[in-house]
């Protein structure tokens, strides 16, 4: 229900640090198109801004999941190739097919319903043919790869499909120069030799974020298909001061209310945390329902940017809330707490809270709830 109010919580979205690290990533592979994975709600920083910001900046196709992903693009007002890959033969594949949406298929099955979907449309549907090379997850093993390429190769004769793409999905796309690497990419190209002969011409595509920026043409072939590098958020971990990308969400709330507790006084359920002497408290109104995980102050660790010092969180995180010790900083209420962003003037990084929770930062800026924290773009 739309209230008006200034926002309890807001994730900040910056277009121009999408434009940046997608720049970043066309001159790692300026012999590739580039594919935004958008998927996930564009990894929670909103699909169809993030969408729009990297067509801008030079990407060529959109990536994301699910059927109704990809609707949500066209229904954005997007008309760009979009690629959705994690269906199943029992879909309903006609609104997708009409919206000229580009499907990854993994098996003859899974081929048929999409074909059956263009008959009943009588549009040409757009199919990607997807290769298991070793992630061991979505795509045809290469014992079924002859039987997937006889079929789509006759679909392509008949017209009822337009073989587009042949595509996997790399293990260790953040492991530079590990040997599944050469492995994925031998597979792919048996499987894409095996179309060949059957008189396809697909558009190979295999590398992720990580297996871009390693700059080896044999991985980025035609297309690479970037998410997390989009978002700013560095595919080896590498502190955000040694990384080209520049993080684009930044996770903020404004100071709720201010108190001077005495020393001795137990802060938040179950008193974990004890003052030590008097100090002033202030409220954030962000918790473990809008995507601040409580075991991310388990250890007493967490802290945030308030008056440009870092400040650490004290006592349990609640469902909605966190308490700021401020010692005898001025803070008033209104003062803008940031919990994680770019990494500038000191703000605390997603990759932090990563590291801390024994996760990786897809899952951090992921878990930001979207019906709770208002999205700034
Ligand atoms: N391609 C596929 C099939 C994916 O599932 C994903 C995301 O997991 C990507 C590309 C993008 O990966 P990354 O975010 O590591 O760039």
């Amino acid at each position: 229900v739309p209230c008006d109010r200034t926002p309890r919580a807001e994730a900040v979205v910056d277009l121009a640090a999408v434009r940046h690290n997608v720049g970043v990533l066309r001159a790692a592979a300026p012999d590739s198109e580039l594919m935004a994975v958008v998927k996930a709600d564009g990894y929670g920083h909103g699909a169809v801004a993030v969408g729009r910001a990297a067509l801008a900046a030079g990407a060529t196709w959109l990536g994301v999941c699910t059927l109704e992903e990809a609707l949500a693009l066209r229904a954005g007002g997007i008309d760009a190739r979009v690629l959705a890959w994690l269906h199943s033969p029992a879909d309903d594949f006609a609104p997708a097919v009409a919206a000229g949406i580009d499907l990854g298929v993994n098996s003859v099955a899974h081929l048929s319903a999409v074909l059956a979907a263009a008959r009943a449309t009588g549009r040409t549907a757009r199919v990607h043919l997807k290769i298991d090379t070793g992630l061991s997850r979505g795509g045809a093993p290469p014992a079924d790869w002859p039987d997937l390429v006889d079929a789509a190769a006759k679909a392509a004769a008949e017209g009822t499909a337009q073989i587009v793409g042949l595509f996997s999905h790399l293990s260790h796309g953040d492991v530079p120069g590990h040997p599944t690497l050469d492995r994925q990419a031998a597979r792919l190209a048996a499987a894409w030799q095996l179309a060949r002969e059957r008189g396809l011409r697909p558009i190979r595509h295999l590398a992720n974020s990580g297996g871009t920026l390693m700059r080896r043409p044999d991985l980025a072939l035609d297309m690479v298909r970037t998410g997390i590098a989009v978002y700013g958020l560095d595919p080896y971990d590498r502190p955000v001061t040694q990384s080209p990308l520049r993080p684009v969400m930044r996770l903020q709330a404004r100071v709720l209310l201010v108190k001077r507790v005495p020393a001795g006084e137990g802060v938040a359920y179950g008193h974990d945390w004890v003052a030590p002497t008097d100090t002033t408290l202030a409220l954030v109104p962000l918790g473990y329902a809008d995507g601040v995980p409580r075991r991310l102050n388990r250890r007493g660790r967490m802290t945030v940017l308030l008056h440009g010092e870092r400040r650490p969180v004290v006592g349990r995180i609640s469902m909605d809330q966190i308490v700021v010790d401020c010692g005898d900083l001025p803070v008033a209420e209104g003062d803008l707490a940031v919990l994680f962003g770019s990494g500038a003037d000191g703000e605390p990084t997603a990759q932090e809270w990563a590291d801390e929770l024994d996760t990786i930062h897809y899952e951090v800026v992921t878990g930001v709830r979207g019906a709770r924290v208002t999205r700034v773009v």
